[in-house]
């Protein structure tokens, strides 16, 4: 694959790491605690309850492959990604299915998730998704070479450890399997209720996964670089042979969100060739996601970022229920202090907002996104994707009924099978 670099950055820039032995690729299925007892109903990070650990769990049958990361509670408030990997995990074992590589479960803002308090907090000191940037990735590195890790914020060392063990473990697994490919998918969730989104930047998942995907102008950048501080940003310039991405599966406690990156998942491990097929129930959990996206745009682009100066003056006006929703030029959306925010008096484009911010009060800060504001490039979710994606061979080989049903245009009669 190509990998786009800055030109003001280089891997070599990177210092180099020491591998950890017991991080080297073979056969194991390590869930961890957490998972053997289900996330759903256990409230982690809690007193006298068990905490978040950074490896929440690994599965591989020893078969070379590529690295599949799945990283959860980067925002300590977005827990659905915990739930969503149990249950992949479980699947797999349960299947005896032949799976080739490796995937690893990892736990993004640990201090966040773990932080004793009452209500889920989304991060400590500062947002962890807006910190990996390579000067204060190197300036936090310094600092705890030097022993100054107390100087640092919460999230600096939640990243050079989250960091640390991505590296090393890619390396371990690069170093027996050369060619192998990482893949990474961030899961998160939305304040607000809605199908999934995703942010590509410069991977190509955008083109495999369910979701509407979101560019951003620096996307577009023929050398860009990584401003935006977002986690899966750094690791498709920085690491090698890596394509990651944000996936967004719905509102923080929708009932939908957990099965959506499920979901998600499935088809990362369907089009990275980790498992050959879909079987029927993932077949179904999949084709669930889809329906919620049918209408919606398969690709935005943003073309402003509205932010909150005043948090504790902060009014919405226009009640947003999801993700994505339709608005109109000039429109009246909130009050920050004795500031409108309207959406730009931009007409004869198909204009959303995304994402509104709908944090409870503790967890919003001066300086957050109030709302992206996006256009559709055109392309909408149809009937069609539905049938078409589903239909692909490399998904469905060895459920001729099904892909026979289909071909018949009879969905639900495959759903049902
Ligand atoms: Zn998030």
């Amino acid at each position: 694959m190509t990998v786009f670099l800055s030109p003001s950055f280089q891997y070599n820039t990177l210092p180099s790491r020491t591998i950890r032995q017991s991080y080297l690729p073979g056969k194991f299925s390590i869930p961890s605690p957490n998972l053997i007892k289900g996330t759903d109903h256990i409230e982690f990070g809690k007193e006298a309850n068990p905490t978040y650990q950074r490896i929440l769990g690994r599965y591989s049958q020893g078969n070379p492959g590529p690295l599949v990361f799945v990283i959860s509670g980067l925002h300590g408030n977005e827990r659905a990604g915990f739930h969503a990997f149990d249950q992949l995990i479980k699947k797999l074992e349960a299947s005896h299915v032949k799976f080739k590589g490796e995937i690893v479960g990892l736990s993004g803002n640990l201090a966040a998730l773990n932080a004793k308090t009452d209500k889920p907090m989304r991060f400590l000191d500062v947002d962890m998704n807006r910190v990996f940037k390579p000067e204060l990735i190197a300036k936090a590195e310094k600092m705890k070479a030097s022993g100054k890790t107390h100087l640092l914020r919460k999230e600096e060392i939640e990243m050079l450890d989250l960091l640390e063990t991505i590296h090393s473990m890619q390396q371990s697994h690069r170093q027996k399997w050369p060619e192998s490919q990482t893949f990474v998918l961030d899961l998160h969730s939305t304040s607000a209720s809605g199908a999934p989104l995703m942010l590509p930047f410069k991977s190509m998942l955008h083109k495999w996964l369910p979701a509407t995907s979101i560019t951003d102008k620096h996307d577009l950048d023929p050398h860009p670089k990584m401003n935006r501080g977002y986690l899966n940003d750094y690791l498709n310039l920085a690491l090698p042979n890596c394509q990651a991405a944000v996936f967004e599966g719905g509102g923080h406690d929708g009932e939908n969100t957990a099965k959506n990156m499920e979901a998600a998942l499935w088809v990362l491990l369907a089009k990275s060739k980790s498992i050959s097929a879909l079987n029927l129930p993932t077949f179904a959990l999949v084709n669930a996601l889809k329906e919620q996206l049918k209408g919606r745009p398969k690709e935005v682009k943003v073309i402003d970022h509205i932010a909150i100066n005043y948090p504790r003056g902060y009014k919405s006006i226009r009640k947003f229920e999801s993700n994505l929703e339709k608005v109109k030029p000039n429109e009246l959306i909130a009050m920050d202090g004795f500031r409108e925010i309207r959406i730009p008096d931009i007409a004869g484009k198909d204009l959303y907002a995304l994402m509104p911010n709908l944090q409870d009060k503790h967890n919003i800060k001066a300086g957050d996104d109030v709302v992206f504001l996006a256009e559709s490039t055109g392309e909408k979710f149809g009937e069609q994707d539905l049938v078409a994606d589903l239909a692909e061979p490399a998904l469905l080989p060895d459920y001729a009924p099904a892909v026979r049903n289909l071909k018949a245009g009879k969905l639900q009669d495959t759903l049902k099978a």
